[in-house]
Protein backbone atom coordinates (compact mmCIF):
# COMPACT_ATOMS: atom_id res chain seq x y z
CA UNK A 1 0.00 0.00 0.00
CA UNK A 2 0.84 3.98 -0.10
CA UNK A 3 1.38 5.30 3.12
CA UNK A 4 2.51 8.82 4.10
CA UNK A 5 4.61 9.14 7.22
CA UNK A 6 4.39 12.29 8.84
CA UNK A 7 7.47 13.63 11.01
CA UNK A 8 9.52 10.96 8.52
CA UNK A 9 12.52 12.50 9.14
CA UNK A 10 12.28 12.13 12.94
CA UNK A 11 13.36 9.61 15.55
CA UNK A 12 10.77 7.42 15.17
CA UNK A 13 9.35 8.49 12.18
CA UNK A 14 12.44 7.47 10.16
CA UNK A 15 12.39 4.08 11.87
CA UNK A 16 8.92 3.69 10.68
CA UNK A 17 9.74 4.64 7.20
CA UNK A 18 12.46 1.91 7.15
CA UNK A 19 10.39 -0.90 8.42
CA UNK A 20 7.47 0.25 5.96
CA UNK A 21 9.72 -0.07 3.15
CA UNK A 22 11.00 -3.61 4.38
CA UNK A 23 7.55 -4.46 4.32
CA UNK A 24 7.18 -3.41 0.56
CA UNK A 25 5.05 -0.57 0.97
CA UNK A 26 5.76 2.44 -1.08
CA UNK A 27 6.18 5.17 1.63
CA UNK A 28 6.57 9.25 1.30
CA UNK A 29 7.94 10.85 4.06
CA UNK A 30 5.83 14.62 5.30
CA UNK A 31 8.34 16.90 7.50
CA UNK A 32 9.04 20.43 7.51
CA UNK A 33 12.54 19.71 8.66
CA UNK A 34 12.05 21.22 11.84
CA UNK A 35 13.68 19.00 14.39
CA UNK A 36 13.32 16.23 11.71
CA UNK A 37 16.77 15.97 9.69
CA UNK A 38 16.75 14.50 5.56
CA UNK A 39 19.80 12.24 6.14
CA UNK A 40 17.92 10.59 8.82
CA UNK A 41 15.32 9.42 6.02
CA UNK A 42 15.90 6.02 3.37
CA UNK A 43 16.72 7.11 -0.24
CA UNK A 44 14.36 4.53 -1.06
CA UNK A 45 11.71 7.06 0.23
CA UNK A 46 10.35 10.26 -1.23
CA UNK A 47 10.55 12.82 1.26
CA UNK A 48 8.54 16.14 0.91
CA UNK A 49 9.37 18.55 3.11
CA UNK A 50 5.71 20.68 4.08
CA UNK A 51 4.31 21.92 6.92
CA UNK A 52 1.41 20.49 8.90
CA UNK A 53 -0.14 23.77 8.84
CA UNK A 54 0.64 24.77 5.59
CA UNK A 55 -1.70 25.12 2.54
CA UNK A 56 0.59 23.06 0.47
CA UNK A 57 -0.54 20.22 2.76
CA UNK A 58 -3.10 19.53 -0.30
CA UNK A 59 -1.09 19.75 -2.46
CA UNK A 60 1.25 17.32 -0.88
CA UNK A 61 -1.18 14.08 -0.06
CA UNK A 62 -2.28 14.96 -3.78
CA UNK A 63 1.04 13.76 -4.77
CA UNK A 64 1.62 11.08 -2.51
CA UNK A 65 -2.29 9.47 -3.10
CA UNK A 66 -1.83 7.53 0.03
CA UNK A 67 -3.90 4.75 1.02
CA UNK A 68 -3.00 5.28 4.88
CA UNK A 69 -1.48 7.89 6.87
CA UNK A 70 1.14 7.18 10.04
CA UNK A 71 0.87 10.79 11.71
CA UNK A 72 3.96 11.28 14.20
CA UNK A 73 4.91 14.90 13.35
CA UNK A 74 4.62 16.75 16.35
CA UNK A 75 5.92 19.29 18.77
CA UNK A 76 7.52 16.58 20.96
CA UNK A 77 9.20 18.52 24.02
CA UNK A 78 7.25 18.27 26.96
CA UNK A 79 9.13 21.66 28.56
CA UNK A 80 8.78 23.58 24.81
CA UNK A 81 4.97 23.30 25.13
CA UNK A 82 5.35 24.75 28.87
CA UNK A 83 7.39 27.71 27.46
CA UNK A 84 5.30 27.96 24.18
CA UNK A 85 2.30 26.07 24.74
CA UNK A 86 0.29 28.55 21.92
CA UNK A 87 3.27 26.87 19.76
CA UNK A 88 2.89 23.51 20.89
CA UNK A 89 -1.24 24.05 19.91
CA UNK A 90 -0.36 25.29 16.57
CA UNK A 91 1.20 22.40 16.02
CA UNK A 92 0.05 19.37 17.61
CA UNK A 93 -3.37 20.51 17.60
CA UNK A 94 -3.83 22.67 14.16
CA UNK A 95 -1.41 20.73 12.21
CA UNK A 96 -3.33 17.42 12.90
CA UNK A 97 -6.38 19.19 12.43
CA UNK A 98 -4.80 20.00 8.96
CA UNK A 99 -3.67 16.96 8.10
CA UNK A 100 -7.11 15.09 8.65
CA UNK A 101 -8.82 17.58 6.75
CA UNK A 102 -6.78 17.01 3.87
CA UNK A 103 -7.02 13.25 4.27
CA UNK A 104 -10.52 13.41 4.17
CA UNK A 105 -10.17 14.97 0.49
CA UNK A 106 -7.80 12.92 -0.44
CA UNK A 107 -9.73 9.89 0.47
CA UNK A 108 -7.39 8.26 2.82
CA UNK A 109 -8.78 4.65 4.28
CA UNK A 110 -6.61 4.73 7.16
CA UNK A 111 -4.96 6.20 9.93
CA UNK A 112 -2.78 5.26 12.79
CA UNK A 113 -1.72 8.21 15.08
CA UNK A 114 1.05 8.52 17.31
CA UNK A 115 0.13 9.69 20.78
CA UNK A 116 1.99 9.62 24.05
CA UNK A 117 1.49 7.37 27.36
CA UNK A 118 2.49 8.81 29.82
CA UNK A 119 2.18 12.65 29.09
CA UNK A 120 -1.80 11.91 29.18
CA UNK A 121 -2.50 9.51 31.95
CA UNK A 122 -0.12 11.70 34.27
CA UNK A 123 0.56 10.45 37.37
CA UNK A 124 -1.23 7.58 38.48
CA UNK A 125 -1.04 4.74 41.46
CA UNK A 126 -3.05 2.22 38.42
CA UNK A 127 0.50 0.78 36.99
CA UNK A 128 0.60 -1.23 34.54
CA UNK A 129 -1.93 1.60 33.39
CA UNK A 130 -4.45 0.44 30.72
CA UNK A 131 -6.01 2.76 28.02
CA UNK A 132 -9.09 2.71 30.04
CA UNK A 133 -7.49 5.08 32.77
CA UNK A 134 -8.70 8.22 33.24
CA UNK A 135 -6.18 10.74 31.17
CA UNK A 136 -4.98 13.24 33.40
CA UNK A 137 -2.62 15.43 31.31
CA UNK A 138 -0.41 17.45 33.51
CA UNK A 139 1.70 19.69 30.57
CA UNK A 140 0.69 21.20 27.30
CA UNK A 141 1.97 18.37 25.15
CA UNK A 142 0.10 16.29 27.11
CA UNK A 143 -3.11 18.23 26.28
CA UNK A 144 -2.59 18.79 22.43
CA UNK A 145 -1.56 15.08 21.96
CA UNK A 146 -4.98 14.18 24.11
CA UNK A 147 -7.29 16.61 21.56
CA UNK A 148 -5.09 15.17 18.64
CA UNK A 149 -6.53 11.98 19.55
CA UNK A 150 -10.01 13.04 20.12
CA UNK A 151 -10.51 14.93 16.63
CA UNK A 152 -8.92 11.73 15.08
CA UNK A 153 -12.04 9.42 16.97
CA UNK A 154 -14.35 12.32 16.00
CA UNK A 155 -13.23 12.47 12.30
CA UNK A 156 -13.37 8.53 12.34
CA UNK A 157 -16.91 9.14 13.16
CA UNK A 158 -18.08 11.43 10.70
CA UNK A 159 -15.78 10.05 7.50
CA UNK A 160 -16.52 6.50 8.34
CA UNK A 161 -12.47 5.56 8.13
CA UNK A 162 -11.20 3.52 10.70
CA UNK A 163 -8.20 5.28 12.63
CA UNK A 164 -6.26 3.99 15.59
CA UNK A 165 -4.11 5.76 18.22
CA UNK A 166 -0.99 4.29 19.70
CA UNK A 167 -0.01 5.84 23.19
CA UNK A 168 3.33 5.28 23.27
CA UNK A 169 5.72 4.92 26.70
CA UNK A 170 9.22 6.33 26.70
CA UNK A 171 11.41 5.32 23.04
CA UNK A 172 14.70 4.92 22.72
CA UNK A 173 17.13 3.81 20.33
CA UNK A 174 19.64 4.68 17.49
CA UNK A 175 18.89 8.64 15.77
CA UNK A 176 17.67 10.23 18.68
CA UNK A 177 18.50 13.44 19.25
CA UNK A 178 20.85 13.32 22.39
CA UNK A 179 20.75 17.49 22.52
CA UNK A 180 17.60 18.00 24.06
CA UNK A 181 16.60 17.59 27.53
CA UNK A 182 14.15 14.57 26.86
CA UNK A 183 15.61 11.12 25.84
CA UNK A 184 17.36 10.05 29.08
CA UNK A 185 19.13 7.03 27.10
CA UNK A 186 20.60 9.00 24.34
CA UNK A 187 21.68 11.64 26.41
CA UNK A 188 23.11 9.45 28.98
CA UNK A 189 25.10 7.27 26.03
CA UNK A 190 26.65 10.64 23.98
CA UNK A 191 27.90 11.14 27.42
CA UNK A 192 29.26 8.00 28.66
CA UNK A 193 30.71 8.13 25.24
CA UNK A 194 32.18 11.31 26.10
CA UNK A 195 33.57 10.53 29.60
CA UNK A 196 31.00 13.65 30.48
CA UNK A 197 29.67 12.75 34.22
CA UNK A 198 25.83 12.26 33.77
CA UNK A 199 23.09 13.61 36.29
CA UNK A 200 20.46 12.28 37.43
CA UNK A 201 17.66 14.53 38.13
CA UNK A 202 16.82 14.09 41.50
CA UNK A 203 16.90 11.01 44.05
CA UNK A 204 16.77 8.50 40.21
CA UNK A 205 14.16 6.13 41.89
CA UNK A 206 11.55 8.05 38.83
CA UNK A 207 10.36 4.76 36.65
CA UNK A 208 9.70 5.33 33.11
CA UNK A 209 8.83 2.03 30.53
CA UNK A 210 11.34 1.84 28.00
CA UNK A 211 10.68 0.52 24.95
CA UNK A 212 13.00 0.40 21.52
CA UNK A 213 12.44 2.56 18.35
CA UNK A 214 12.20 -0.83 16.39
CA UNK A 215 9.35 -1.91 18.51
CA UNK A 216 7.39 0.51 17.93
CA UNK A 217 8.14 0.69 14.02
CA UNK A 218 6.59 -2.70 14.40
CA UNK A 219 3.98 -1.92 16.10
CA UNK A 220 2.96 0.54 13.32
CA UNK A 221 3.44 -2.35 10.65
CA UNK A 222 1.00 -4.39 12.58
CA UNK A 223 -1.76 -1.14 12.86
CA UNK A 224 -1.33 -1.16 9.21
CA UNK A 225 -1.89 -4.97 8.66
CA UNK A 226 -4.89 -4.59 11.02
CA UNK A 227 -7.51 -1.94 9.91
CA UNK A 228 -9.90 -4.06 12.15
CA UNK A 229 -8.15 -2.92 15.18
CA UNK A 230 -9.60 0.54 16.19
CA UNK A 231 -9.63 2.83 19.13
CA UNK A 232 -6.43 3.76 21.99
CA UNK A 233 -4.10 1.11 22.30
CA UNK A 234 -0.87 1.64 24.79
CA UNK A 235 2.67 0.51 23.33
CA UNK A 236 4.61 -0.36 26.70
CA UNK A 237 7.08 -3.35 27.93
CA UNK A 238 4.82 -3.00 31.50
CA UNK A 239 8.34 -2.97 33.26
CA UNK A 240 9.05 -0.06 35.08
CA UNK A 241 12.87 0.61 35.36
CA UNK A 242 14.22 3.83 37.40
CA UNK A 243 17.10 5.98 36.02
CA UNK A 244 19.25 4.83 38.41
CA UNK A 245 19.09 1.52 37.20
CA UNK A 246 19.25 2.61 33.50
CA UNK A 247 22.34 4.67 34.46
CA UNK A 248 23.79 1.16 36.24
CA UNK A 249 22.96 -0.52 32.83
CA UNK A 250 24.39 1.84 30.75
CA UNK A 251 27.55 2.27 32.24
CA UNK A 252 28.01 -1.56 33.08
CA UNK A 253 27.81 -2.11 28.48
CA UNK A 254 29.55 1.36 28.78
CA UNK A 255 32.39 0.12 30.66
CA UNK A 256 32.46 3.22 32.67
CA UNK A 257 32.66 2.71 36.68
CA UNK A 258 31.99 6.33 37.71
CA UNK A 259 28.67 6.84 39.22
CA UNK A 260 26.05 9.40 38.09
CA UNK A 261 25.78 12.79 39.88
CA UNK A 262 22.41 13.62 41.31
CA UNK A 263 21.18 17.00 40.62
CA UNK A 264 17.80 18.87 41.72
CA UNK A 265 14.54 17.08 41.07
CA UNK A 266 12.80 18.50 37.88
CA UNK A 267 9.46 20.28 39.42
CA UNK A 268 6.61 18.71 38.29
CA UNK A 269 8.38 15.63 36.94
CA UNK A 270 6.21 12.77 36.77
CA UNK A 271 7.25 9.88 39.41
CA UNK A 272 6.33 6.55 38.00
CA UNK A 273 4.70 5.73 34.28
CA UNK A 274 4.34 2.10 32.61
CA UNK A 275 1.69 0.77 30.15
CA UNK A 276 -0.31 -1.77 30.26
CA UNK A 277 0.01 -3.39 26.32
CA UNK A 278 -2.54 -5.78 26.87
CA UNK A 279 -4.93 -4.67 24.21
CA UNK A 280 -1.64 -4.21 21.79
CA UNK A 281 -1.26 -8.09 22.36
CA UNK A 282 -4.67 -8.59 21.55
CA UNK A 283 -5.76 -6.45 18.73
CA UNK A 284 -2.45 -6.80 16.61
CA UNK A 285 -0.60 -9.30 18.55
CA UNK A 286 2.00 -7.40 19.48
CA UNK A 287 4.46 -7.21 22.16
CA UNK A 288 7.94 -5.49 22.40
CA UNK A 289 10.83 -8.02 21.44
CA UNK A 290 13.88 -6.31 22.29
CA UNK A 291 14.73 -6.83 25.75
CA UNK A 292 16.22 -3.89 27.53
CA UNK A 293 19.82 -4.41 27.73
CA UNK A 294 20.22 -5.32 23.85
CA UNK A 295 18.02 -2.51 22.93
CA UNK A 296 20.82 -0.43 24.65
CA UNK A 297 23.46 -1.77 23.49
CA UNK A 298 22.37 -1.45 20.34
CA UNK A 299 22.26 2.29 20.84
CA UNK A 300 25.07 2.33 22.37
CA UNK A 301 27.20 0.98 19.07
CA UNK A 302 25.12 3.32 17.06
CA UNK A 303 26.48 6.26 18.91
CA UNK A 304 30.03 5.07 19.38
CA UNK A 305 30.05 4.49 15.84
CA UNK A 306 28.56 7.87 15.05
CA UNK A 307 31.20 9.31 17.41
CA UNK A 308 34.07 7.37 15.41
CA UNK A 309 33.22 8.40 11.85
CA UNK A 310 32.97 12.32 13.57
CA UNK A 311 36.11 12.18 14.82
CA UNK A 312 37.40 10.64 11.70
CA UNK A 313 35.76 13.56 9.55
CA UNK A 314 37.14 15.83 11.89
CA UNK A 315 40.46 14.29 11.28
CA UNK A 316 40.87 13.55 7.78
CA UNK A 317 38.54 15.95 6.34
CA UNK A 318 36.02 12.72 5.34
CA UNK A 319 33.06 13.07 3.71
CA UNK A 320 29.93 10.75 3.91
CA UNK A 321 27.94 8.77 7.23
CA UNK A 322 27.62 5.20 7.40
CA UNK A 323 24.47 4.65 9.30
CA UNK A 324 24.15 1.64 11.58
CA UNK A 325 20.98 1.59 11.83
CA UNK A 326 20.36 0.71 8.30
CA UNK A 327 23.87 0.06 6.83
CA UNK A 328 23.40 2.72 4.34
CA UNK A 329 26.00 5.34 3.00
CA UNK A 330 24.36 8.48 2.68
CA UNK A 331 25.48 11.56 0.65
P1 LIG B 1 11.02 14.09 16.63
O1 LIG B 1 11.04 15.53 17.02
O2 LIG B 1 12.29 13.43 16.28
O3 LIG B 1 9.99 13.89 15.42
C1 LIG B 1 8.97 14.79 15.09
C2 LIG B 1 9.08 15.09 13.61
O4 LIG B 1 7.98 15.94 13.22
C3 LIG B 1 10.37 15.82 13.24
O5 LIG B 1 10.96 15.19 12.14
C4 LIG B 1 9.90 17.23 12.90
O6 LIG B 1 10.73 17.87 11.95
C5 LIG B 1 8.50 16.98 12.40
N1 LIG B 1 7.62 18.14 12.54
C6 LIG B 1 7.47 18.91 13.65
N2 LIG B 1 6.58 19.88 13.41
C7 LIG B 1 6.14 19.71 12.14
C8 LIG B 1 5.23 20.43 11.33
N3 LIG B 1 4.57 21.52 11.78
N4 LIG B 1 5.02 20.00 10.06
C9 LIG B 1 5.69 18.91 9.60
N5 LIG B 1 6.59 18.21 10.32
C10 LIG B 1 6.80 18.60 11.58
O7 LIG B 1 10.29 13.35 17.84
P2 LIG B 1 10.00 11.79 18.05
O8 LIG B 1 10.49 11.46 19.40
O9 LIG B 1 10.43 10.98 16.89
O10 LIG B 1 8.39 11.81 18.14
C11 LIG B 1 7.57 11.32 17.10
C12 LIG B 1 6.14 11.18 17.62
O11 LIG B 1 6.11 10.23 18.68
C13 LIG B 1 5.53 12.47 18.16
O12 LIG B 1 4.19 12.52 17.74
C14 LIG B 1 5.59 12.30 19.67
O13 LIG B 1 4.55 13.00 20.30
C15 LIG B 1 5.42 10.80 19.79
N6 LIG B 1 6.00 10.20 21.03
C16 LIG B 1 7.36 10.15 21.20
C17 LIG B 1 7.86 9.55 22.36
C18 LIG B 1 9.36 9.43 22.61
O14 LIG B 1 9.74 8.82 23.64
N7 LIG B 1 10.23 9.90 21.72
C19 LIG B 1 6.99 9.05 23.33
C20 LIG B 1 5.63 9.15 23.12
C21 LIG B 1 5.14 9.71 21.95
Amino acid sequence: MRVLVTGGAGFIGSHVVDRLLADRHAVVALDNLSTGRRERVNPAARLLVCDLRSARLDDALATARPDAVVHLAAQASVPRSVADPRFDASVNVFGTLGLLDAARRAAVGRVVYVSTGGAVYGDTDVLPTPEDHPTQPASPYGVSKLAGERYLECWAGLTGTPTLTLRLANIYGPRQDPSGEAGVVAIFTSRLLAGVECVVNGDGEQTRDYVYVGDVADAVARALAHPDATGVVNIGTGVATSVNDLYARLARLARVTRPARHGPARPGEQRKSVLDAARAKALLDWAAATPLDAGLATTLEYFSERSHTTLQQATHGGRGLTDPATKETRP
